[in-house]
């Protein structure tokens, strides 16, 4: 096992991870940019190192310097959480290099996975269903072409791209080209890698994926699924597991993640991402790190992800057997984001002036808050997640709006309330929603709830 972690994140993943690690007993190292002097990660690990001044670019994203903070500091290995370096396959190969152990999958299954045209490829190759639409990265004629067979609407979506960016829906002809220019110029800006591919768009589908867990001995098994359908701009906003789906097609989409798992070898935690419509299911992508949303997975099966992720890349078996993996009853979880949801969600950050948590059995509140936090203004606007567990999906809805209705955060403007609205609307609460509920609903949830 590991001696000593070093954190390759912030926030309340970071706290997560080394909360995880101390409780197996790991020394764990934070490091932090000038800007989270006074973040709780930095005073929770047994060690911390300044790697850069604030934009993410000269610390969070600065592999020399996280790679320099484990060698000085001894660690063995870096977790490096979600977003960041997490899917940066040149980072882990470097890990690899200096003798530190990458807490993920080998940098050539990130490299893979991380090339969204790519990881189609390999899926339809490994028998999984894709959405229809080009399994390679296209040039603009080549998008032309393909259109005219498609037909409309269709999405330009970045090989790079994750959370919502490099996305374009093309209604009709005309609009291609520009959908087309704007795609890339998104995906070169923010992932540096501008290359497209193109995908029939779904007009109504829900957002379901499947957690999987592999070893480097081969053995892969999945942990039920998660229905993240609830969304702003394509980005997540509450997830629930398991998700609500007629009994057959789910032990289909089980199987296929599992089948997508095992076609790469697949080792440590992954997510296989699919879309579901008119009872078919089609997969978008694995995002091959652990996802914000792993709690409500973690709270139906009992199983610590994290821990897990620790293990696996620490060279132990994973002793569980998919017969093992028990579901009880139903978790759904919340994100709190610093944002103001009637100005389209427009990031809101400040100062915690007062906070109070809901506590009780089966509630879980992820964050790295603390009372006079400032939060500062050049990361994620998520404060925090509210998890809550429930014997059926009605008493967890319930619970989940008690402890809404119980839980303060004042100093900024966030989505409280907004996600309360969500919580108490009546398509919700009949599990009748897929990825098109914001844009249905916005204005009702922005006003009375309704
Ligand atoms: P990212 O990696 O940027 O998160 P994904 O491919 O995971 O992108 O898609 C994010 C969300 O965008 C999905 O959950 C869904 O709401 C929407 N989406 C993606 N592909 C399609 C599609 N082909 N049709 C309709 N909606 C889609």
């Amino acid at each position: 096992m590991f001696h000593k972690i070093l954190v390759a994140n912030r926030g309340e993943i970071a706290v997560r991870i080394i909360r995880a690690a101390q409780q197996m007993g790991i020394l764990t190292v934070a490091v932090y940019s000038t800007a989270d002097e006074t973040a709780l990660h930095k005073e929770l690990a047994d060690e911390a190192v300044c790697i850069g001044p604030a934009p993410s670019k000269l610390s969070y994203l600065n592999a020399q310097a996280i790679l320099s903070a484990a060698l000085y500091t001894g660690a063995d290995a870096i977790h490096p959480g979600f977003g960041f370096l997490s899917e940066d396959a040149e980072f882990a190969k470097l890990c690899e290099e200096v003798g530190i152990k990458f807490i993920g999958p080998n940098a050539k299954t990130i490299a893979i996975m991380g090339d969204k045209a790519k990881a189609k490829q390999t899926m339809k190759d490994a028998g999984v269903p894709l959405v229809p639409g080009s399994a390679h990265e296209v040039t603009l004629e080549e998008a032309k072409n393909l259109a005219q067979s498609m037909g409309f609407p269709l999405l330009i979506k970045a090989s790079a791209g994750g959370g919502g960016k490099g996305m374009r829906i093309v209604q009709n002809a005309d609009q291609l080209e520009s959908a087309y220019l704007a795609a890339r110029n998104e995906a070169k800006a923010a992932f540096s890698h501008d290359g497209v591919y193109m995908e029939k768009y779904l007009s109504n589908p829900q957002h379901i994926e499947v957690q999987v867990l592999g070893d480097k001995y081969g053995h892969v098994i999945h942990l039920g699924d998660r229905d993240c359908s609830i969304q702003r701009n394509h980005q997540k906003l509450l997830e629930e597991a398991p998700a609500t789906l007629e009994t057959k097609l789910q032990s289909s989409i089980r199987e296929a993640a599992l089948k997508a798992a095992q076609a790469v070898q697949y080792e440590n935690a992954g997510t296989v991402e699919f879309l579901v419509q008119d009872n078919a299911f089609y997969f978008i992508e694995m995002n091959t790190r652990i996802q914000v949303e792993h709690p409500v997975t973690e709270m139906i099966t009992g199983i610590d992800l994290i821990q897990w992720q620790i293990n696996i890349a620490s060279g132990l078996p994973l002793t569980l057997k998919q017969e093992d993996i028990q579901y009880r009853g139903h978790a759904i979880e919340v994100r709190l984001n610093a944002e103001d949801p009637s100005k389209n969600f427009l990031p809101s950050p400040g100062t915690l002036s007062f906070i109070h948590l809901p506590q009780g059995l089966g509630i879980r509140f992820d964050s790295a808050l603390y009372q006079g936090y400032t939060i500062p203004p050049f990361y994620d606007s998520m404060m925090g997640k509210l998890i809550v567990h429930g014997p059926t999906r009605e008493a967890a809805i319930k619970k989940m709006q008690a402890a809404l209705n119980e839980l303060i955060l004042e100093g900024m403007n966030h989505n409280q309330s907004f996600m309360q609205s969500v919580l108490k609307h009546r398509a919700f609460m009949e599990g009748r929603f897929d990825t098109t509920f914001m844009q249905r609903y916005k204005e009702g949830l922005l006003s009375d709830g309704t």
